[in-house]
This record gives C-alpha cells, sequence and structure tokens, in this order.
C-alpha cells in the first residue's frame, strides 16, 4: 500500500506531518512510503534522512497526490486538490468538518475515506492518536513563553542584594489540555499562577499543578459525556465577566484558552477589562483566530492597547515546530498504526471500530459521521 506524504502549502507552516523517525515506522509496518521532496525543510529534517528511513523522495506533488493510496497530512487540502487524488484513497488530516461542508462535499463525491485528526475521541485508548492535545499542549508552553517575552518584568520571585522582585501574577482562564500545560509552564517559571475553568472538576487539577482556582458560583455549568464544557448562557458569562475583572486588573499576565467544541470561542474577557490592567501587562488570547476570546485581540498580531500588550499569534504549535511534528507525526503513525491489517498488509477502514466511527467523515461516497451529517442536512 502506497502512503504519500505531501508537503504543506499554508504560509508559515513549518510542523510536518511525518518525521523520518516515524516515515522508517510506516515502512517497518510493511507501507510503501513517498514523501514530496523538502518536506521537512521547515523542522530542520532533510530529504536524505528519509531516504535512510526507506521512503521515496518525489518531486512531482501532482503524481504524489495521484498516487497515493493514503494520504498523510497536517492540514486540511485545497477544494481544488481532492479531483487530483485516487478515487477512493484515504486522506488523514486536519478537516475543520463543521466549517468545511465544500471540502466534506468534494471528499464525498471523489469516494474518499476523509478522516479528520479533530474527530478522533478523545477516550484513553485514542489518546496516543489525540492530535488536538499533543498540539494544544504545546500551544500552552508556547503562551507563557511569548507572554513572559513581551512582559517588561520577570516571572519568578528574586530576592537579591539589589533588591527583592515580586514574582509575577498570571492567570490562566479555561484550564484544558491547553490552559494546564501553561498554568504548569508558568508555575515552573516561578509566577503567582490563578486560574478558572467551567468545568468543576478541573479545580483539583488547577491546585494539584500549584495553581489557585478561582471559584465562581455560575450555578449549573457541568461538561458533555465527552468531557467538553457547556455553552454558558448569556448571563453566565456577564457573572463570570463581573466575577473575573479584579484578578484581571490585578494580574501580569492573562491567558485565554477559554473553547466550546464546535462552537465560536467566547468572550470573555472584555475591552474594559483589558483598559483596566496595569500598562506594560501582556493577555495572550489562544481564540485569536477563531474570534476571540478577548474583545481588541487582533488574528496574527499583537497589538497595544492602553498600554497593554494583547499578543495574538495564531498557529502556536509552529512556534515549537520541531517537537509539534515529532508529536502530530507520533499521532499519525499511531493511527495507521492501529488500524493497519498485517495479513493484508494495508489500511482498512473499519467503521465499526470505535476509534474510526468518531473521525471517518466520508466513506464509499457518503458523508459517514453522524454530527457531520446531521449539520449538512
Ligand atoms: P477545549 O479546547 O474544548 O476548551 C478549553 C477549555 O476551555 C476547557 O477546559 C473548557 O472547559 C474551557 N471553557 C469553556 N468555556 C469557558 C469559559 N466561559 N470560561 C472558562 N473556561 C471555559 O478543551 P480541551 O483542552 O480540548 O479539553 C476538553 C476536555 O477533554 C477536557 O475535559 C479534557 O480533560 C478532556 N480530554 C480528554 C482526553 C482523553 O481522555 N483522552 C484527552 C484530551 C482532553
Amino acid at each position: 500500500m502506497l502512503l504519500g506524504v505531501p508537503k504543506e502549502t499554508h504560509p508559515g507552516e513549518n510542523r510536518v506531518p511525518v518525521t523520518p523517525e516515524s516515515a522508517k515506522k510506516l515502512v517497518r509496518l510493511g507501507a510503501e512510503v513517498q514523501v514530496e521532496a523538502g518536506l521537512g525543510a521547515g523542522s530542520g529534517f532533510e530529504d536524505a534522512e528519509y531516504t535512510e528511513a526507506g521512503a521515496t523522495v518525489v518531486a512531482d506533488r501532482e503524481k504524489l497526490l495521484g498516487e497515493a493510496d493514503v494520504l498523510l497530512r497536517l492540514r486540511k487540502p485545497a477544494v481544488e486538490e481532492i479531483g487530483l487524488m485516487k478515487e477512493g484513497c484515504v486522506h488523514i488530516s486536519y478537516l475543520d468538518p463543521f466549517n468545511e461542508h465544500e471540502l466534506v462535499h468534494a471528499f464525498r463525491e471523489r469516494k474518499i475515506s476523509a478522516i479528520s485528526m479533530e474527530m478522533i475521541p478523545r477516550t484513553t485508548r485514542s489518546q496516543k492518536m489525540d492530535a488536538l492535545s499533543s498540539q494544544a499542549n504545546l500551544a500552552g508552553y508556547v503562551m507563557v513563553i511569548q507572554a513572559a517575552a513581551h512582559l517588561p518584568r520577570i516571572f519568578p520571585m528574586m530576592m537579591t542584594p539589589a533588591g527583592t522582585l515580586k514574582p509575577a501574577k498570571v492567570f490562566i482562564i479555561g484550564a484544558g489540555v491547553a490552559g494546564l500545560q501553561a498554568i504548569a509552564t508558568a508555575k515552573r517559571l516561578g509566577a503567582r499562577v490563578t486560574a478558572f475553568d467551567t468545568r468543576p472538576v478541573v479545580a483539583e487539577q488547577v491546585r494539584s499543578l500549584g495553581g489557585t482556582f478561582l471559584e465562581i458560583d455560575l450555578g449549573e455549568t457541568g461538561e458533555t459525556a465527552g468531557g467538553y464544557a457547556k455553552e454558558l448562557t448569556p448571563e453566565q458569562i456577564e457573572k463570570q465577566r463581573e466575577a473575573q475583572k479584579a484578578v484581571i486588573a490585578e494580574s501580569d499576565v492573562v491567558i485565554t484558552t477559554a473553547q466550546v467544541f464546535g462552537r465560536k470561542p467566547p468572550v470573555i474577557v472584555t475591552r474594559d477589562m483589558v483598559e483596566g490592567m496595569q500598562p506594560g501587562s501582556v493577555v495572550v488570547d489562544m481564540a485569536a483566530e477563531t474570534g476571540g476570546n478577548v474583545e481588541g485581540s487582533v488574528p496574527n498580531e499583537v497589538v497595544q492597547i492602553s498600554g497593554v500588550t494583547v499578543i495574538g499569534k495564531g498557529n502556536l504549535p509552529n512556534h515549537v515546530c520541531r517537537d509539534a511534528s515529532v508529536m502530530y507525526s507520533n499521532n499519525l503513525f499511531n493511527l495507521v498504526d492501529d488500524v493497519w491489517n498485517e495479513e493484508e498488509s494495508k489500511l482498512l477502514i473499519d467503521l465499526e471500530h470505535d476509534m474510526l466511527s468518531g473521525c471517518v467523515i466520508t466513506h464509499g461516497g457518503e458523508v459517514v459521521n453522524e454530527t457531520i451529517k446531521n449539520l449538512l442536512a
């Protein structure tokens, strides 16, 4: 079975879906692996390393796309690329299927089995394939490093003959995978950390990392069966904003990571809250690209609001592209390995498989994922 890995084309994307190490493991599985020339350049992986791993390096992208039985990549393809792919092949990448309806239809029409990395079930068994988590983890780390780089103060307390410096105060809103890593990173740097999340179950996790959990009584919030936050009512959001105001005003750094799966992120830090912070303070909005948790944040830019630096940079894992590539590529390899049939030496799409039933979006000319099917109906 021929596995093809085309180069990422999104501007500035340096991550690589398959590292030479993963290519080697795929070859060991019995697959033939073709990678596009220059595939790993952005993350410092050279063509020669892929060749040494047993893969073939090809320069002709269209040929690679047209011949592969399975395409392994990071970002969703352009709709125009679908026509170049082999009918009935398997395509694995992030897909954004909630928003990319045209893409889903194009996959369906070409009878491609499209697997969405975002839709891998968040179960214990699928953890090793969970790219949302692996990349969010790194994003949490990167946000703290960016905040520290822009803050005109240091994070740890320092007692020196030249004076005593107080630790920076960091407030983290949203303590999922990214938020928890941000808490851990800020603590490691010596900051005093407070955090809030609408899922009460998170309070203990925040405390176990050495953070203080901000208690806000929002009434019933709970979480979905999948462990995701439920959307708050407008009244609850208002209550949350009010209760956070004082903590935000006295924080040196505010990091927001609040998401509600399949929805636009909630706006939880308003412009007047940013204006209420001390000049020189830093706000990092992880959701800037998808609508923003912070009023006034600008996607992919660093802006000043009343002397407060507001960071809205997107694609955060790309800032540590080498490690992000290693993690994503491990996720991808684990997925292929999990559904690889050794006897036939091929990847099998079985819709009864508990992991595949969640993340296969189209198969055999149909939209097979129930959530996306209902969305498109
Ligand atoms: P996410 O990216 O969907 O959301 C980030 C955080 O924002 C969540 O913790 C959410 O509760 C929080 N949030 C939403 N609205 C908020 C608001 N108004 N104010 C403050 N916080 C708000 O979350 P995620 O990081 O992808 O994790 C989602 C869940 O999935 C968590 O329970 C996590 O533990 C779980 N998970 C499980 C596994 C597994 O078992 N394999 C793997 C990864 C994540």
